[in-house]
């Protein structure tokens, strides 16, 4: 039998170990790879329409890019010229040095929520001698765009949100952190 200030100090110092322990969890490499918010970008409700005004070059790419969004707990349905909270298109928007353009339209109130936002492709780019040979597809491109107009910036994660895994065509679908954040925050 320990006399009872030594057993004190053991449980003390056991204590303080199982802290360091859970420091240690917080700071592993694997911890940084977390989705990152654009600003406080966010929308007030998980029901959003979404007109896609693709042409037929890169319709296909566009409809799977949101399918994977819709199979968050955001609900992704077709939107109207007159009606709709996401528009998604593409176009000959010449050498602007974008492939892939998401524009939000705050809302006055509250702070952050989106009022609108244009997710936008830009198909001078693909055809420009520079990026011509670059194994990137549609599909990423529109799938991080439409991440942008749910709220969510650049990260290191699996998903189409990291920059270089989109770019060079391994990721076209949010990653798993990407859809338990939406999951979370909508
Ligand atoms: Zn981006």
């Amino acid at each position: 039998m320990l006399p009872s200030r030594t057993r004190r100090l053991a449980l003390v110092s056991l204590v303080a170990a199982l802290a360091a322990a859970n420091l240690a969890l917080a700071n592993r490499p694997e911890a940084r790879h977390a989705t990152v918010w654009w600003k406080n970008y966010h929308w007030t409700r998980s029901n959003l329409r979404v007109l896609l005004a693709t042409s037929s070059y890169s319709s296909n790419d566009a409809v799977r890019a949101v399918n994977a969004w819709n199979a968050t707990d955001l609900t992704l349905s077709s939107g109207t010229p007159l009606g709709h909270d996401i528009y998604v298109a593409d176009g000959l928007y010449g050498e602007t040095g974008w492939r892939g353009l998401a524009t939000v339209i705050p809302a006055l109130l509250p702070k952050g929520a989106i009022a609108t936002c244009q997710a936008r492709l830009n198909r001078t780019y693909r055809s420009s001698p520079t990026n011509r040979t670059m194994n990137w597809r549609w599909q990423g491109t529109y799938c991080m765009e439409v991440g942008h107009c749910v709220g969510l910036w650049h990260d290191d994660d699996s998903g189409c949100m990291n920059s270089s895994a989109m770019s060079n065509g391994t990721a076209n679908g949010p990653s798993p952190q990407n859809v338990q954040s939406i999951n979370g925050r909508y």
